[in-house]
């Protein structure tokens, strides 16, 4: 499984214009709002 989650919104504002970030790794900004953030994968629903 890959660290690597694509956002399509801003969780901030809600814009499309995201582009990875250049300094932190795995970081997203939004060129709309100018937020730097980041998505974190933290596991998997298990069903009962
Ligand atoms: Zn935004």
């Amino acid at each position: 499984m890959t660290e690597r989650a694509t956002p399509f919104y801003c969780p901030y504002c809600g814009d499309e214009d995201l582009r990875p970030a250049e300094d932190t790794h795995g970081a997203w900004e939004c060129r709309a709002c100018t937020r730097v953030f980041s998505l974190k994968f933290v596991g998997l629903v298990v069903r009962s």
